[in-house]
């Protein structure tokens, strides 16, 4: 019996992948994405029907802000019916704030969401831009026997490896392999054939997709380093519209606990704010527990992060502040998308 041939839309978010060199500067802008689908007549040979859509202002990713994750997030969110699944092009710089906070926003999500994009642009004999888009269509239209999706999460594809969302991270400014998941196996990876691995997979309870927009900014990061001065960051701490704070602590959640700090952190938390410890180690988890100044940490009422990455740290703050005011110290520390280890 053959297959229905599925319908997949790209949205297009800007970033290397679409950029051309300015004659005048030499500097690379975007460009709109009829000019990558030129570059790739190969997308027209799958079994696919494939649309596009932009977001208003393709943009390199530095520049994204909440408002490009709730502009991609709505455009997902109104095409859910219509489309089997969804490729989203985007900047490789902060695509995995991006893919974490999506995954947080498209609650319910039983579709594939594949982030990818490249290092060089499209246009350049050498792109990375061609295998990552193909493969990415490829694995957003994979079914399985009874034409069911196969990936129903948020993904980052990029240089053979697809990734959760949630647990990927920018590792590279200059390889081909530009991301990573260190605390988190591939969910498929791309040979010869697409090998996936379902019993990584994340599934969704079989709910309707919910969309949680992030309406403020009220989240701040302070990355510690042997010496800091806490006086330094004493403003952030007392800054009206800091609600939460992710620190990135040493090793398994050691901090440099000054008189100035416990101060600090004390009065923060006293008056209603979040603190969340997170590792600056590349993989690995927060355990409070182990050492004497992650224990006070504890005391003093900051939360363990386990082995988020900084990304999904951030976003989830972002997104449990604008959706679920009043259970973020419950649910910031639990499971809700696959991208802490129980
Ligand atoms: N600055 C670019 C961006 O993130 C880099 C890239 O796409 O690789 O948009």
């Amino acid at each position: 019996m053959e297959r229905a041939r599925k319908n997949i839309l790209i949205v297009y978010t800007g970033g290397t992948i679409g950029m051309i060199k300015d004659p005048h500067t030499g500097l690379l802008s975007n460009v709109d994405f009829n000019l990558i689908a030129d570059h790739v007549p190969e997308i027209r040979r799958l079994n696919i029907d494939i649309e596009s859509v932009s977001i208003s202002q393709p943009t390199d990713s530095a520049l994204m802000t909440t408002d490009h994750w709730n502009e991609i997030a709505q455009t997902i969110f109104e095409n859910y019916a219509q489309y089997d699944g969804f490729v989203v092009l985007h900047g490789t710089d902060t695509m995995a704030y991006s893919s974490s906070a999506l995954s947080f926003m498209l609650e319910g999500l039983n579709k594939p969401v594949v982030m990818t994009g490249s290092q060089l642009p499209i246009g350049i004999i050498r792109t990375d831009g061609k295998e990552n888009l193909i493969t990415a269509l490829e694995i957003a239209s994979s079914c399985d026997q009874n034409g069911d999706p196969i990936i129903r999460e948020v993904t980052v594809y990029f240089d053979y490896k697809l990734f959760r969302g949630n647990r990927s991270t920018k590792d590279s400014a200059s390889e081909f392999e530009a991301f990573k998941s260190p605390n988190y196996l591939e969910l498929a990876s791309a040979g010869v054939e697409i090998t996936f691995f379902p019993e990584r997979f994340f599934l969704s309870e079989n709910k309707p997709l919910k969309l949680g927009l992030i309406t403020g900014n009220e989240v701040a990061l302070i990355r510690m380093f042997p010496g800091m001065k806490w006086e330094h960051y004493s403003s952030l701490f007392e800054y009206p519209t800091v609600k939460a704070l992710v620190l990135e602590t040493f090793g398994a959640g050691n901090a440099l606990l000054t008189p100035e700090a416990t101060e600090l952190i004390s009065n923060f938390i006293t008056q209603g704010g979040i603190i969340l410890n997170i590792t600056q180690c590349s993989s690995g988890s927060v355990d409070q527990t182990k050492y004497k100044s992650a224990e006070q940490l504890m005391k003093l009422g900051v939360l363990g992060g386990s082995d988020m990455t900084t990304e999904a740290a951030v976003s989830k703050l972002l997104y449990l502040l604008s959706n679920a005011p009043e259970d973020v110290k419950k649910k910031v520390i639990q499971n809700l998308r696959g991208e802490i280890t129980n």
